[in-house]
């Protein structure tokens, strides 16, 4: 349960003052649900402000406070704005003005001779000096005005002096809590208690006050993956060594790379021991993940066990059931696969082979961990596509039996190391860096999307020689409403010309839907693709050598790389063209011509981190994990490895958490949202 002390912070940021329900929507889409959100609510910069004695030329662009007395009024015709004219001490002029048709308003806000204060940015407006709608005060109410604020990340309906008005409570009700950072750690980077630097972070324009909050999120993480790796070592599993009669006999049309043997045997390390693997392979799109995962497989049913292969969705795991027959002809292997589709009879069927253990590796979606799919003897999971999953699935299969199976999981984002072990760190990392031999590199150009029309051109030439293409679109906004508006009127602009041969899919469109429309595509009937960013990751339709992304400066680096790799699988070779607007940053640019450059993901995770600074928070986690509010991936960079020696050494010391400080770590844990860890600290 949750510590008492943590119960205000928990609180519904609804329950604080000044709150009604026009708040509730604002708050919502900023995460800002809970009271400790706002604690954590980051200023995105400081505003300053500059008390002015005498209006001056030099100080146009700054913010500045100045007394001013009104001395006339100017209002000029319906188009224009209403001005006063006003005077500071030395006889300066200054034209404030407003626009809008409400002129009772600014005069009643500015009666003429009646000093005030005036606050706004300074402006020159042909030769006079100018304030658009300045902020207006009484004389006695300057004190009010702070010379340096925070501002805040904002939503409608939301404005900064509330913002700043919540944060303030919530900082308030923020209580004192025992260190749990290491002591000579804390000296060392001369941090603040945490009370004092949630203060800090809202109260002085320093970089470094988020550090210790950065830090605190990131311990949190890394202890309760060490509290997973540690409940996972106590866990008995089975210990395997396969003799290879089955690995021996499959047929293979080609070498399996050095980098596909090299976590071939890291896997077969960790099967031989009593405690299960938990092990996350990585590898780009067509490094050959699949075959490593077969091996491990058949690994478990040559020493006798069974296997699960679990896909995202129904579609992969109709593939990969396709491809593994394939590859296992002739073998004694009974595979079998089980989705959310399969009904009745043959549904039931498949549960007895798995209880009696004729059924050897089962492949399907989540529908192959139910509560009622009862394995004889499971050894080995494999997780496809675990990125598509989030950390509790993970998590649930290592709790769910008795004798827990060894865990594979399997991801083709390219992350950099660093955040690899943010993310997995409860998990051995294999990587395999190399894709087999002879791959075709796919051609990446960046055009103009003035050039729209000739690329369109170019993909009816191409559909008319036989290809398939994917056109993604845009990311409007965070909305997917206006994405897929966007999408809808790409697919009908593009039907127009194309006809029947064009699918859309989206992220609206209900599981089967999505399917329907999928295997559309991949059995050749419709030629054309037009998405938003779901295509399925892994979903592999050879045939289709084209890839269009719209507006791809809008997109992650390594999110493109991504969506390129749904081409360049056949024989054929590919192309990728990224369309951009006219106006690209210096940023824009370095980050598209990067993919034209190398089709290395690693390379590009670790550039497109590099590039894209520290202001961006990391959303590569799927919905339903906690993730990472404050920690920068800068931040994650520069202070993970501290944070997981400091959360190993803990548990090293005092690995039930009972110790004062321990004490402190668990309602880190709770505090960052990781309590799924608290449950795994061993008891005792
Ligand atoms: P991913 O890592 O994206 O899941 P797959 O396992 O689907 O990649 O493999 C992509 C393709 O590469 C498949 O057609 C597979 O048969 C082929 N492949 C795998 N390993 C090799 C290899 N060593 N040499 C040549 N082709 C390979
Ligand atoms: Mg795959």
């Amino acid at each position: 349960m949750r510590p008492e002390i943590l119960n205000p912070l928990f609180g519904e940021t609804q329950s604080l003052k000044g709150v009604g329900k026009a708040l509730a929507k604002p708050l919502e889409k900023l995460r800002l649900t809970r009271v400790k959100d706002l604690l954590y609510h980051k200023p995105s910069y400081w505003m300053h402000r500059k008390r002015v004695q005498e209006l001056d030329e030099a100080d146009v662009g700054l913010t500045i406070i100045a007394e001013v007395t009104p001395a006339d009024y100017r209002s000029g015709g319906p188009r224009s704005p209403f001005r006063v004219q006003a005077t500071d001490a030395q006889g300066n002029y200054i034209s404030l003005t407003f626009f809008g048709r409400n002129t009772g308003w600014p005069r009643k806000l500015l009666p003429l001779g009646e000093s005030k204060i005036i606050s706004g940015k300074l402006e020159r407006y042909g030769d006079e000096l100018q304030m658009l709608h300045p902020d207006v005060l009484e004389l006695a109410e300057e004190k009010d005005i702070a010379l340096v604020e925070p501002i805040y990340p904002l939503s409608d309906g939301l404005g900064n002096k509330r913002m700043g008005q919540l944060v303030k409570q919530a900082v308030d009700m923020a209580p004192q809590l025992t260190e749990w950072i290491e002591p000579s750690l804390l000296e060392s980077k001369k941090w603040e208690s945490w009370r004092k630097s949630v203060d800090s972070l809202h109260s002085q324009e320093a970089a470094e006050n988020a550090d210790r909050l950065a830090y605190d999120e990131i311990f949190a993480n890394q202890l309760a993956f060490m509290l997973v790796r540690a409940s996972n070592r106590r866990k008995k599993g089975v210990s395997i060594q396969g003799d290879g009669h089955l690995r021996d006999q499959i047929n293979l049309p080609f070498e399996l790379t050095g980098a596909q043997k090299r976590c071939i045997s890291e896997i077969e390390g960790d099967l031989a021991q009593s405690s299960p693997m938990l092990r996350l392979l990585q590898g780009d799109v067509g490094s050959g993940k699949t075959l490593v995962a077969l091996m491990a497989l058949l690994s478990a049913v040559e020493a006798g066990y069974q296997g699960a292969f679990l896909a995202p969705t129904e579609i992969l795991a109709r593939q990969h059931f396709e491809g593994l027959q394939k590859l296992l002809t002739g073998l004694p292997v009974n595979l079998a696969i089980l989705t959310g589709r399969d009904k009745g009879k043959i549904r039931e069927s498949t549960l007895m082979g798995l209880a009696n253990g004729t059924i050897d590796i089962l492949v399907g979606t989540h529908a192959i961990f139910q509560d009622k799919v009862q394995y004889k003897k499971l050894a080995v999971a494999v997780i496809d596509e675990q990125h598509k999953f989030g950390v509790s699935q993970r998590l649930m299969l290592t709790q769910k039996a008795e004798n827990t199976p060894h865990l594979l999981a399997m991801t083709a984002t390219p992350i950099p190391r660093t955040l690899t072990l943010s993310q997995y760190g409860e998990m051995d990392v294999s990587r395999i860096d190399e894709l087999p031999p002879g791959r075709q590199a796919i051609e990446t150009r960046v055009i103009s999307d003035a050039r729209l029309p000739e690329v369109v051109d170019g993909l009816g030439r191409h559909i008319a020689s036989g290809g398939q293409a994917y056109w993604v679109c845009p990311l409007v906004e965070e909305s997917e409403k206006s994405d897929l508006a966007a999408a809808e009127e790409r697919a009908a602009s593009l039907k127009l010309r194309f006809g029947n041969q064009v699918g859309l899919v989206h992220g609206r469109m209900k599981g089967p839907e999505k399917d329907a429309v999928m295997e559309k595509f991949q059995c050749g009937e419709t030629k054309l693709l037009v998405a938003t960013t779901v295509i399925e990751v892994g979903v592999d339709v050879p045939n289709a050598s084209l890839m269009i992304i719209e507006a791809a400066d809008r997109f992650g680096l390594a999110q493109l790389h991504q969506l390129r790799g749904r081409v360049g699988r056949g024989d054929v070779k590919s192309n990728c063209l990224l369309l951009r607007g006219d106006t690209l940053s210096e940023t824009a640019r370095a980050r598209l011509s990067l993919l034209r450059e190398t089709n290395d993901g690693f390379k590009i995770a670790e550039e497109d981190l590099r590039l894209r600074g520290a202001g961006e928070l990391l959303g590569t986690r799927q919905s339903g994990d906690a993730g990472f509010r404050i920690a920068t991936p800068d931040q994650i960079s520069q202070l993970i490895s501290a944070a997981t020696d400091d959360a190993r050494l803990l548990l090293d010391r005092d690995g039930g958490l009972n110790s004062e400080r321990g004490q402190a770590a668990r309602i880190a844990l709770y505090l960052f949202e990781r309590d799924w860890g608290v449950s795994l600290i061993r008891s005792g």
